[in-house]
């Protein structure tokens, strides 16, 4: 299949025209506007196979987990995204993997009304690269900057249940249904983002484990954070391990692509209303408090630590 070819299949597949697309796909850029008084909100990713993903994982889990990580980083700036654009390295091109990689991108992208407007596609070692540009009102946006001394912590859905399947995939063992979606098929928080820009002081989106995102929170609102072990949001499979091994794959695993947020205690109920509102577990993991880093306290009382803090690119051995 040319590149021109590849181009009209993928169009084919996802739409590309929408609120605010002047100009799509087809030209040598798209011409967008109708931001109203909004700001725009721009966040991209790369994965790439062999780092972010397997050489057998499907083309439509791809495609969906290619569009998710990305409308994840808006959900967790509160920003209702808008439009994508997209770099699609291909070894080769296949028309019928192709075709799947669409339909995943596509059915998650007229799930959040996201229009496809650009992007390229060539030849290479297979790599995915995807931009979103999404909108949201001035002062409004939410920051990792912003967490108090004494405001809650939470987070959304449970937590290692991807890192888990990934955990068995790579062991070749049989990975149960639940915690396959949550690695391959990750929902990203856009509502519930939304909804807390009028009730979180900070947020983020957990990508590289608790650890890891929320030490980026305490950090940049320079303070400490407590967690409470025993409050962590735990999947039945989880639940079945070990609770070392479990409390290193929920707090560094990775890949949960819940939100991680802070609210002041008189915002719990407001907060508990809209996840109920939005079909979305919250869970209050724990505390910010002053100093720095981060403090996981066990049931019986003890600190707990874990035996590696999250991912990191050019650190540790690939998967
Ligand atoms: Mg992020």
């Amino acid at each position: 299949v040319a590149e021109f070819a590849l181009i009209d299949r993928l169009a084919e597949r996802v739409p590309t025209d929408g609120p605010g697309v002047v100009l799509s796909i087809g030209d040598d850029a798209a011409v967008l506007g109708d931001l109203g008084d909004e700001l725009l909100v721009a966040a991209t990713d790369t994965m790439n196979a062999g780092v972010h993903f397997l050489d057998d994982v499907s083309p439509v889990a791809l495609g969906h987990k290619s569009l998710a990580v990305n409308l994840s980083d808006l959900a967790a700036m509160g920003a209702r995204p808008r439009w994508a654009l997209l770099n699609l390295s291909l070894p080769h091109a296949d028309p019928n993997w192709l075709d799947a990689f669409a339909d995943g991108f596509g059915a998650l992208a007229r799930e959040h009304e996201v229009s496809l407007v650009g992007g390229d596609t060539c030849e290479g070692a297979m790599s995915i690269g995807v931009t979103v540009l999404g909108t949201v009102p001035p002062g409004q946006a939410l920051r990792r900057d912003g967490a108090a001394i004494g405001d809650d912590i939470y987070v959304s859905g449970n937590l290692g249940d991807a890192a888990l399947a990934l955990r068995e995939r790579l062991a070749g063992r049989l990975v149960a249904e639940q915690d396959a979606r949550a690695l391959d098929f990750p929902e990203p928080e856009l509502a519930l983002g939304r909804g807390l820009r009028s009730q979180a002081s900070a947020c983020i989106d957990l990508s590289d484990g608790l650890l890891s995102d929320l030490g980026h929170v305490a950090r940049q609102s320079g303070l400490a954070a407590r967690v409470e072990l025993e409050r962590l949001p735990t999947s039945p499979s989880l639940a079945a391990i070990a609770e070392d091994d479990r409390f290193t794959l929920q707090l560094t695993g990775g890949e949960d692509y819940g939100l991680c947020f802070c609210a002041a205690p008189e915002r719990e109920k407001a907060i508990r209303s809209l996840a109920a509102a939005e079909g979305t577990r919250v869970t209050r993991i724990g505390q910010i408090e002053a100093g720095a880093g981060i403090r996981c306290l066990h049931p019986d009382g003890s600190e707990w630590l874990p035996a590696a803090s999250g991912w990191e690119h050019f650190r540790e051995p690939r998967p």
